[in-house]
């Protein structure tokens, strides 16, 4: 008995040595790949467009914008590269497109152009979701009908919505009419993060700490699509605890 328990820490002490040094390696060429992505994220709506209200006033590109800068940071963390289609509280329309009144249209056309002034390796871009009825709840990911690698990137994100956020009966859904998806090459998804029209996920929507965790989820779900892209089966995601303490 003693002996066997001697072996056995024997055994848990020096295994994790032996296999240190190929693991190591393998997730530091992991880390250089990432390293060469270029991830645009979009911060729906800003400036005069609010995006959806809640009852209490609460606006959607608050709480967008709060979203993509933690994702940013997390992404950034690691050295991937980053372009926020806005930084601030603000929209991308020209002062023609106003004078036109064609603001929206000309908010979406400034994003369009942003992305594609980039060689992006995946665009997501960041909504709350809003109905008439308080009744509904739960995130989930759009992506461009018929293109495969937004729907592969829509699934895997998808499955870490599922884990780190309050169970959603959510999926994925295709869509062919939205201004930047049906304009944009893949990998290309919205996330609706949550109803800011739900009483109880608006409070967690507002929230720093929830705002980290869907955050994170995002990034763990382009850290699986990439990886899963990659000929190795190691994993380079560094946990949330790490990111956020
Ligand atoms: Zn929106």
């Amino acid at each position: 008995m003693q002996f066997k328990k001697l072996a056995c820490c024997f055994f848990v002490m020096w295994v994790p040595l032996f296999l240190a040094s190929p693991c190591v390696q393998a997730a530091t060429t992991l880390q250089a790949d990432m390293v060469r992505k270029c991830i645009v994220i979009d911060a729906g709506h800003g400036g005069v467009d609010s995006g959806a209200r809640s009852q209490q006033g609460d606006m959607e590109k608050d709480i967008n914008l709060k979203i993509a800068e933690y994702l940013r940071d997390d992404l950034q963390q690691i050295g991937i590269s980053v372009v926020m289609t806005r930084n601030q509280d603000m929209d991308l329309a020209t002062q023609e497109d106003r004078a036109n009144k064609h603001r929206h249209r000309g908010d979406l056309r400034g994003r369009l152009l942003r992305a594609k002034s980039v060689h992006y390796d995946a665009f997501v871009s960041i909504h709350c979701n809003a109905d008439p009825s308080p009744v509904w709840r739960g995130a989930h990911v759009l992506y461009k009908q018929g293109d495969e690698k937004s729907k592969e990137l829509a699934e895997i994100m998808m499955n870490a919505i599922r884990e780190h956020l309050l169970p959603t009966q959510r999926d994925i859904k295709a869509n062919q009419s939205l201004y930047l998806l049906k304009r944009l090459d893949g990998p290309a998804v919205l996330v609706e993060v949550g109803f800011i029209t739900h009483p109880e996920e608006l409070r967690l929507l507002k929230q720093p700490r929830y705002q980290k965790i869907i955050a994170y989820s995002l990034y763990e779900g382009l850290m699986r699509y990439f990886n899963s892209e990659s000929t190795s089966s190691q994993r380079s995601t560094v946990s949330f605890s790490t990111l956020h303490g």
